[in-house]
């Protein structure tokens, strides 16, 4: 399997590429906002872009998506999450070559929200940052992503976090760091103390020294 991070941008923004080496295929994933840089991972790469995923639909993720609509032979590109032309409502598996690509659906961050598992890597957008989770504005939302981060640490602790933004202190991380590491995973086994953290972040990252 290719595996390309690519800082595209924005608020540290990064973009993926996902390829299998033996038939060229690709997967692009959030390709925004800096679409320069993603044209020429994409080009270094002389993979054939087959599908285009977004991890959920926020403007910092997928305004770049105009831009890969058709691959570099002229063949269409699908969209996926960002469209309705394949919406994520439960687990969807689709094939790249012989690599088996799961979209496990996350809901929180917004409704829309995936994950990606690749082999051992997971893509997880603005679900799960290396140290950090992704912004909710209600309770609800918070509740949702509660269940959905808790989904998410059943998967193999070796499993690597590869997030949509590099807001930690470095670019990706694993299933067993972040539960020993992220204080919100800490918090999975009690909403009210993972709610209370959510609501008092600021005041916690100033009083242990976090940035
Ligand atoms: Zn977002």
């Amino acid at each position: 399997m290719i595996f390309k991070q690519i800082d595209s941008g924005g608020d540290r923004n990064f973009a993926y590429l996902i390829g299998d080496a033996a038939t060229k295929e690709a997967i692009l994933i959030d390709p925004s906002p800096d679409t320069e840089a993603v044209s020429e991972a994409i080009e270094s790469s002389g993979l054939e872009l087959k599908y285009l995923i977004n991890t959920h639909y926020h403007y910092d993720h997928s305004s770049g998506n105009e831009c890969f609509k058709v691959s570099k032979k002229g063949n269409p590109v699908k969209l996926i999450n960002c469209s309705k032309e394949i919406e994520i409502k439960d687990e969807y598996t689709l094939k790249l070559g012989e690599i088996e690509i799961r979209l496990i659906p996350t809901p929180g961050h917004t409704p829309d929200s995936i994950c990606i598992k690749a082999e051992n890597k997971l893509i997880t957008g603005d679900t799960l940052f290396v140290g950090k989770i992704g912004g909710t504005y209600n309770k609800k939302e918070a509740e949702s992503e509660f269940e959905s981060l808790k989904k998410l640490m059943l998967l193999s602790p070796d499993t690597e976090i590869w997030p949509g933004h590099n807001y930690g202190t470095r670019p990706s991380s694993t299933i067993k760091d972040e539960i020993n590491d992220n204080p919100f995973i800490k918090r999975l086994s009690n909403f009210s103390d993972f709610l209370w953290l959510k609501e008092n972040w600021a005041a916690y990252k100033k009083e242990h020294g976090l940035v």
